[in-house]
């Protein structure tokens, strides 16, 4: 596609639950991002692997910003880097890790974009000691197509930094910004499983575990074996040995949905989960994963992704408090257990922070519950979300691809001062998406 140019294109969420065709352009350069009619709606887009759809909508022009992915300056005394938004996770670490920096927050696909990262205040691997994207950002330019460009930081404009921070591309789009990264602290990590019975006892290991790595995985099919999983705890190690790059094949959207059919269901997902289970009881320890290996799981490890096929899968991420997170996990439980719900796995992280605007971040415990789809996954998935409420739980936008308006209001507490400021910074309402729409943003 000629760059400046726009045309039509069908947009798919990563989970494969939604799809639209919509106008497309691909600017690569500023002119070009500049072109269209500034009254026109819009939205920035990164690498397309939000699992909402927060980064196309029905008559926006989806501005795809993978063409600005230039790396700008970089200040050794501060170890600041600037560079443009659509530079890929994985770009971004093929440049530092040889020249022993690191950048702490990763999610874990390596094409995810550092726009797109900011947008929705990513999460890496421990949130608890690391905290999330927005943390680790000292300035950005934002490119708004009525108000031109603005620079922002904590003490330049600084509502208009933290509303775009975690704000989905809703203040404008992201064409530069400059990192905080830091010494790489060792060249690999060891990156040690533990077994465990249930999510309570995983919530007991990674509560004592100050490790670099932490979270859990767990088999969530409903049954006498729900719950029993693994912790993943990591160190850095200063093992010699350097890590191998990472080798994968790109997955996308179009790609993961290949399939025709989901080839998981209740008995594929609880053979799957047992033989993982199998596997983390007799690897203990990995002393030398590379540190692309350990940031970035889903990169070689594509099929749980592509079996569920065309028909998707459906996931669903809340923080609830330290307080509340037994309860909850018990609740949860036996959600899933009297339902016979359709879940496969359930996730654990640690999280320490402040939620603003749209962001996942808070204190507490991110639960990640992912399902395949059938004629019962949305009903039970109304469900959590009553539970949600009663545990007065913060959903993840991005992750969630059918949060309501409703359950948005009463569970992301930043909600409220984010669409005042909004529609007061930006009357026309001219950066919009699905997700915008659904959530009375637009
Ligand atoms: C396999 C997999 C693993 C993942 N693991 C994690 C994880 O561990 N932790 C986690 O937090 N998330 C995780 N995610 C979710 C992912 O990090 C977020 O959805 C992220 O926002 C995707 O970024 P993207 O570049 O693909 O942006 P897109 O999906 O294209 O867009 C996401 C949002 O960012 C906005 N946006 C994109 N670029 C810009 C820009 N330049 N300016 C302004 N706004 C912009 C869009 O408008 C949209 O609202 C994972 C996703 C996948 C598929």
């Amino acid at each position: 596609m000629s760059s400046g140019l726009v045309r039509e294109t069908r947009f798919t969420t990563f989970d494969g639950t939604l799809s639209l065709t919509t106008a497309h352009q691909r600017p690569d350069r500023f002119c070009h991002l500049e072109s269209p009619d500034p009254t026109r709606h819009r939205i920035p887009r990164g690498g397309g692997y939000a699992y909402s759809a927060a980064s196309f909508g029905e008559s926006s022009l989806v501005q795809d910003l993978t063409c600005f992915n230039r790396f700008l300056a970089f200040d050794a005394a501060t170890l600041t880097l600037k560079l443009e938004a659509g530079v890929r996770l994985i770009e971004l670490m093929e440049w530092a890790l040889p020249r022993n920096l690191y950048f702490p927050v990763l999610p874990g696909y390596p094409l995810i974009t550092l726009g797109g990262c900011v947008a929705a205040d990513v999460h890496g691997k421990n949130p608890y000691k690391d905290g999330t994207f927005s943390d680790w950002v000292k300035q950005l330019t934002l490119f708004h197509p009525q108000k031109g460009y603005i620079t922002c930081s904590a003490t330049e404009h600084p509502e208009l930094f933290a509303m775009t921070c975690g704000g989905y591309g809703l203040t404008g789009v992201i064409t530069t910004l400059t990192l905080q990264l830091t010494e790489l602290p060792a060249p690999a990590l060891t990156l040690s499983r533990y077994s465990v019975a249930n999510p309570a006892a995983a919530v007991d290991t990674l509560s004592t575990h100050g490790t670099d790595i932490a979270y859990s995985w767990h088999d969530a099919t409903p049954g006498a074996h729900f719950g029993r999983g693994i912790v993943f705890s990591g160190r850095w190690s200063q093992c010699l040995k350097q890590p191998a790059s990472l080798k994968f094949r790109p997955m996308t959207a179009t790609s993961r949905a290949r399939l025709p059919f989901s080839a998981w269901n209740g008995v594929t997902a609880r053979i799957a989960n047992a033989a993982v289970l199998l596997h983390g009881r007799y690897k203990h320890d990995n002393p030398e994963t590379g540190v692309l290996d350990t940031a970035f799981p889903f990169a070689s490890n594509v099929y749980f992704h592509k079996l569920f096929g065309r028909p998707g899968l459906r996931e669903t991420q809340f923080l609830v408090s330290e307080v509340n997170i037994g309860a909850c996990l018990e609740a949860v439980q036996k959600l899933i257990c009297d339902t016979r719900a359709p879940t496969m796995m359930l996730s654990l992280k640690r999280f320490r922070g402040r939620q603003t605007a749209l962001s996942m971040s808070g204190t507490g415990w991110l639960l990640a519950l992912d399902c395949y789809r059938n004629e019962r996954t949305d009903a039970f998935l109304g469900q959590l979300d009553e539970l949600l409420l009663a545990m007065g739980g913060q959903v993840n936008l991005s992750k969630d691809s059918r949060v309501s308006q409703d359950i948005a209001a009463h569970t992301v507490a930043g909600l409220a001062e984010f669409k005042r400021y909004l529609f007061a910074y930006d009357r026309e309402r001219i950066m919009r998406s699905e997700l915008s729409d659904r959530l009375g943003l637009s």
